[in-house]
């Protein structure tokens, strides 16, 4: 049998057809604390996810640091002391997620080459995508992609991708060496794999 917490808060219990409604409670019973944890994170996630919303008056995130979304007459975004300005009457979404894109093909690129020289390897090509499944990836052939949502982290959250995913081209896997070689080129890995778990909402917003 398995639980699942729905994007709602449900609970979502799976069991095989054949076991008897009582056995079922028992699980659910047995299994109270993990599910209060469980709603408690879908519910904490749920608030974020509106909070940082792509409107007028809404939170934003760049570099890891909070701006609120607002106005300006320019034609351009401004991102200005606490503030991202986008034009009026503009879609915030498209406007935001297109700035996005800019600023990660300059900044992962560059990026990508300081971490590279100094590691001694490099990819064959930087892609920037759109995805939300995850913030980085590295082909079989070295090329390496990154989502340009990954320009939402902070700088050493984005370092730590940027590295997990160089040291994909001697390591395909995630076996210890591979975890080793992550860890030699940044010591604090696991707090920065650990702010992406914390923060996959960010995935979903734009
Ligand atoms: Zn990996």
């Amino acid at each position: 049998m398995a639980l699942q917490i729905d994007a709602k808060g449900g609970l979502i219990v799976r069991a095989p057809y054949q076991v008897k409604e009582r056995a079922i409670l028992e699980f659910i019973e047995r299994n109270q604390d993990w599910i209060d944890k469980a709603k408690k994170v879908s519910k904490d996630r749920a608030r974020e996810r509106k909070e940082y919303q792509p409107v007028i008056g809404g939170r934003f995130l760049f570099l890891g640091k909070e701006y609120i979304i607002s106005e300006t007459n320019e034609r351009k975004i401004q991102c200005l002391e606490d503030r991202i300005r986008i034009p009026q009457n503009s879609e915030a979404d498209k406007e935001l997620s297109q700035w996005l894109k800019k600023q990660a093909r300059s900044f992962l690129k560059a990026r990508v080459k300081d971490h590279a020289a100094r590691m001694g390897f490099g990819p064959e090509e930087i892609r920037i995508t759109q995805a939300r499944s995850r913030w980085g990836s590295c082909s079989g052939r070295n090329v390496i992609s990154f989502s340009y949502r990954l320009m939402m982290c902070p700088e050493e959250v984005i370092d730590y991708v940027i590295i997990h995913e160089l040291c994909h081209i001697p390591e395909k896997n995630h076996k210890n060496s591979f975890w080793q070689l992550v860890e030699a080129f940044d010591p604090d890995y696991k707090k920065h794999r650990e702010w992406l778990h914390s923060h996959g909402f960010l995935m979903e917003v734009i």
